[in-house]
């Protein structure tokens, strides 16, 4: 990781308590009870830098030692809430027709970040978005630390979530049947792909070539490792410069956490094939629970959901993009519980019934199952198609 482009700053939590015994150094996170001794020079220099708002490369900069290894201390310091990121969030326009005119739709607290991240609605668009968001490189750094990449991890040994895995590439597979043929000579890219969940089974079901885009290092070495017949390439979707084509682009809950939606279906546009297909899954805030109770919404998920769509404006961005919408369909989905998840997730956090989040995204998977049968509302997510028009 380039120490340089660590440039925003780290606060200290005001949830701490300190307490020294002897040589030893005790902290206490008072929020969520997490407690851990140090007696790590590096950890107590780090701690002390940190009690004043500083940039995190000029503390790394400070420290002695091995840059990888510093960097590592300073991320579980994160993990376990003694130290929190700065998001220097900025001010930006309508990322869908660049106006500066936008009302407040809800501000939606982060309790985990200890942050209240707000969603504007555009004046002139009406499109809902972030406002203001994280830097770039904030969110890089939040999306390496946090094993963000893959809801259930492809590499799982837990039979269930093995299944439930599998159920879920057999669903997606058979939409995107419904709209084009896969063979051994299809070409197909997956934007945002994680550790190649989808990626892996479409692979080895059809034996046809599979790139991954993702920007996470860590989730393309594991695809490099265990799937080594796909292809990776680390890089900013919508900035990549990529000498291929393609038939068909997927992006399974991607587009939402684009800085610059319009950019990415353009790139998409340029790199398929003539007639190729886009196919998009995201959240529909437009959608009957999402309108019931925006609040209470898991899909809002802020700082990571930078933008919400809604059918008419993933539309909106595929048509000026040149695409033919082919079909768009509405998806049930595991996003159960929108009502509680807030609140499950606070009672995990605070008395630490699990340490890693896909141990707690299992859980809510299983959650899901058994509240799935009193969820009557199928309009959760919204799957759009498109075909890339001819240039006569
Ligand atoms: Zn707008």
């Amino acid at each position: 990781m380039n120490n340089k482009q660590l440039d925003y700053s780290l606060i200290i939590s005001p949830n701490l308590k300190f307490k020294q015994f002897g040589n030893s150094f005790i902290v206490k996170n008072v929020f969520n009870g997490n407690k851990v001794v140090f007696e790590n020079n590096t950890v107590q220099h780090l701690l002390d830098y940190f009690s004043q708002t500083r940039k995190i490369s000029e503390a790394l900069d400070s420290l002695d030692g091995d840059i990888d290894r510093n960097i590592y201390i300073i991320k579980k310091l994160i993990e376990w809430d003694f130290l929190i990121v700065d998001l220097g969030l900025i001010e930006r326009s309508c990322p869908l027709c660049k106006s500066n005119n936008n009302h407040l739709l809800i501000e939606h607290e982060n309790n985990y970040y200890q942050k209240r991240f707000k969603y504007v609605k555009c004046d002139s668009c009406s499109f809902v978005y972030l406002n203001p968001a994280p830097t770039e490189t904030a969110l890089n750094f939040f999306y390496s630390f946090k094993n963000y990449y893959s809801v259930i991890p492809v590499n799982s040994k837990k039979k269930f979530e093995k299944k439930l895995q599998k159920k879920s590439n057999i669903l997606r597979t058979n939409l995107l049947q419904d709209y084009c043929k896969i063979d051994e000579t299809s070409k197909i890219l997956d934007v945002g792909s994680g550790t190649g969940n989808f990626a892996s089974y479409l692979s080895e079901r059809y034996n046809c070539s599979v790139t991954c885009i993702d920007k996470d290092p860590l989730a393309l070495s594991f695809i490099n490792t265990h799937f080594p017949s796909i292809k990776t390439i680390e890089t900013d979707f919508k900035q990549s410069n990529i000498d291929e084509k393609f038939d068909l682009i997927t992006m399974w809950g991607y587009i939402e956490h684009e800085q610059d939606p319009m950019l990415t279906i353009k790139k998409a546009y340029e790199l398929l094939e003539p007639n190729g297909l886009i196919v998009i899954d995201a959240p529909n805030i437009d959608g009957t629970l999402a309108k019931k109770s925006l609040h209470s919404w898991a899909y809002l998920h802020s700082p990571y959901h930078l933008c919400h769509f809604e059918p008419n404006t993933l539309k909106k961005i595929l048509e000026d993009a040149n695409f033919n919408i082919i079909d768009l369909k509405f998806k049930k989905t595991g996003a159960f519980l929108l009502k509680y998840s807030d609140f499950v997730l606070n009672l995990i956090y605070k008395y630490q019934l699990f340490y890693s989040s896909s141990s707690v995204d299992y859980l809510f998977y299983l959650l899901s199952k058994i509240f799935r049968k009193g969820e009557s509302n199928s309009d959760s997510r919204v799957i759009i198609i498109g075909k890339k028009k001819q240039i006569s």
